[in-house]
C-alpha cells in the first residue's frame, strides 16, 4: 500500500456507513470512531492480524490505534486467542466465582503492589465510578477533583473537561447530565501544582479524591512534569484526600508497572482497564485494605457486576500479561516507539511543518503545534485541520493513525522495524502534501 498514490476504493464501508447511520447513532457504538474531527468516513474493519487492520474492501493498514490501547501484543495474538477458545469452552459465564479471577488479581497485586485487594468490572468507565464511589464512602467527603483534558470514562459527574472524544466532538460539558450532579466535580489544569495547591486550600474538607492520568493520553500523549505527581501525593496525603491514578491506558503499557512504578509514586486507589482484558472488556479498580474493605460484601458501599470477572475476559487478560512478562517486551517497544518518533519528527522538518512530539514508552502524540503541550490549554493550540489532513493522507497509505488530533499513537509488540519505516515514508510523503 505505502508509496501507491491511487486513492483506495471504499466503496463497502460507504455502504455500511450508510446503513450503520440509519440504526446506530452516528453510526458508531463510540463516537470517536466517527471520524468526525478529521472529517470524511470511518473504515469498517474485517480482520486484524499482528499490526495489521483489514477493512471491508480489501484495504490492508498498519495499525497505531489498537483498539485505543488494548491490543500491545498486536491484534488475534496467538497465545491470547488459544487461552480464549480454550475459556469458552467451559462456558461464558457462571455468576459464581472462579480460580482465574484469583490470578488475574494475584498478577496485577505483583505488578501493582499499591493494589492491595483488586476488584473486576466490565470496563474501565465502571472501574474509575467505582473507585469514586468508594472514596466518596472511605472519606465521608463529596467533592472531587479531575485535571482539564484528563478523560476518566463516560460516567456524569466525570464529563467536565474530559479531552479527546468531548473536545473533539465539541461538547464542553454534555446535556443529560444534571447541573446537581456535576457541581461536585472542580476542574483544574495538568501539571500546574500552585493551581491544585490553591484548589486544596479552598475545598480542602470537602475534597474526597483527586483523580488523574499519571501520564496523560486523551488529551494527546501529556507526560507528568518531574515533581507534579510527588505534590500531588503530599498534598492530597496531608489533607485527608485520597489519590486515584487512573491507568487504564498507562497500565502495563509504559511500564509492566504504569505510570506508579516508572514514577515511584504509590496512590491510594488504581483504576486499570483496557489491556488487562487483552481486548475483551475488562475494567478493575483497587487499592489500600482499609479502603478496599469498605466494598460489598465486606462493607457497605455497593458495587456490582453480572459479567464483572467474566471467564473469557480474564483468561485473555492473563495471557496478555504473561507475554509481557517476556524479558526485552518493554525495551523492544520503547525502541520502535523512538524510531517512529524520530522518523516522523524528521519528515516534519524536512518539509517545514511545524510539529511537538510527546512520548512516554510506546505512546506517542504529534501535535501540529510549534510549542511545548503541556496540558489542555496549551494542546488545544494544535492545528487540527491540519492534523486531519495529515491524517487523510496517512490513511490512503495504509497507515491507520487515530482519527483525532487529541489521541495517542499506540506501539504493539507485533509493530516491526519494517511496519515502522513503511510508517516514516509514508510520513514523508503526507508532510510534503500539507
Ligand atoms: C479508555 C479510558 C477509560 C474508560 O474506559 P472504557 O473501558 O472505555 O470505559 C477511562 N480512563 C482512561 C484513562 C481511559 O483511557
Amino acid at each position: 500500500m505505502v508509496g501507491c498514490a491511487a486513492v483506495m476504493k471504499t466503496t463497502r464501508s460507504t455502504k455500511l456507513f450508510a446503513e450503520a447511520q440509519r440504526l446506530i447513532p452516528g453510526g458508531v457504538n463510540s463516537p470517536v470512531r466517527a471520524f468526525r474531527s478529521v472529517g470524511g468516513q470511518p473504515r469498517f474493519i474485517k480482520r486484524a492480524k499482528g499490526a495489521k487492520l483489514y477493512d471491508v474492501d480489501g484495504n490492508t493498514y498498519i495499525d497505531y490505534v489498537l483498539s485505543w490501547g488494548p491490543m500491545i501484543l498486536g491484534h488475534a495474538h496467538p497465545a491470547v486467542i488459544a487461552a480464549i477458545k480454550k475459556a469458552a469452552t467451559l462456558g461464558t459465564s457462571y455468576g459464581a466465582p472462579t480460580e482465574w479471577e484469583v490470578a488475574l488479581a494475584k498478577e496485577i497485586h505483583a505488578a501493582f503492589p499499591s493494589m492491595e485487594k483488586v476488584r473486576l468490572v466490565s470496563s474501565g468507565t465502571e472501574a474509575v465510578m467505582s473507585a469514586i464511589r468508594v472514596a466518596r464512602g472511605f472519606t465521608k467527603r463529596d467533592s472531587i477533583v479531575k485535571f482539564e483534558g484528563c478523560y476518566h470514562g463516560h460516567s456524569d459527574y466525570l464529563l467536565a473537561k474530559a479531552g479527546s472524544g468531548l473536545a473533539t466532538l465539541g461538547i464542553p460539558d454534555s446535556p443529560g447530565v444534571p447541573e446537581d450532579f456535576a457541581k461536585h466535580t472542580l476542574t483544574t489544569p495538568y501539571n500546574d501544582i500552585d493551581a491544585i495547591r490553591q484548589l486544596i486550600k479552598k475545598h480542602r474538607n470537602q475534597l474526597a479524591c483527586v483523580i488523574l492520568e499519571p501520564v496523560a493520553g486523551n488529551m494527546g500523549v501529556v507526560p507528568p512534569h518531574p515533581d507534579f505527581l510527588s505534590a500531588l501525593r503530599q498534598l492530597t496525603a496531608e489533607n485527608g484526600i485520597l489519590l486515584i491514578f487512573d491507568e487504564v491506558i498507562s497500565g502495563f503499557r509504559v511500564n509492566y508497572g504504569g505510570a506508579q512504578a516508572l514514577y515511584g509514586i504509590k496512590p491510594d486507589l488504581t483504576v486499570l482497564g483496557k489491556i488487562i482484558g487483552g481486548g475483551l472488556p475488562v475494567g478493575a479498580y483497587g487499592g489500600r485494605n482499609d479502603i478496599m474493605d469498605l466494598i460489598a460484601p465486606s462493607g457497605p458501599v455497593y458495587q456490582a457486576g453480572t459479567l464483572s470477572g467474566n471467564p473469557l475476559a480474564v483468561a485473555a487478560g492473563l495471557a496478555t500479561l504473561k507475554q509481557l512478562k517476556a524479558r526485552g517486551t518493554y525495551k523492544k517497544l520503547e525502541t520502535n516507539a523512538k524510531a517512529l518518533a524520530k522518523g516522523l519528527g524528521d519528515a516534519a522538518k524536512k518539509a517545514g511543518v511545524p510539529v511537538t512530539q510527546n512520548r512516554i514508552g510506546s505512546l506517542l502524540t504529534t501535535f501540529f503545534t510549534p510549542s511545548t503541550v503541556v496540558d489542555w490549554n496549551t494542546a488545544k493550540q494544535s492545528d487540527t485541520k491540519r492534523y486531519g489532513r495529515f491524517f487523510h493522507a496517512m490513511l490512503d497509505q495504509g497507515v491507520y493513525l487515530a482519527p483525532s488530533q487529541f489521541e495517542a499513537a499506540f506501539l504493539s509488540t507485533a509493530h516491526s522495524a519494517q511496519d515502522i519505516e513503511k510508517t516514516i515514508k509514508a510520513a514523508h510523503a503526507a508532510f510534503k502534501k500539507l
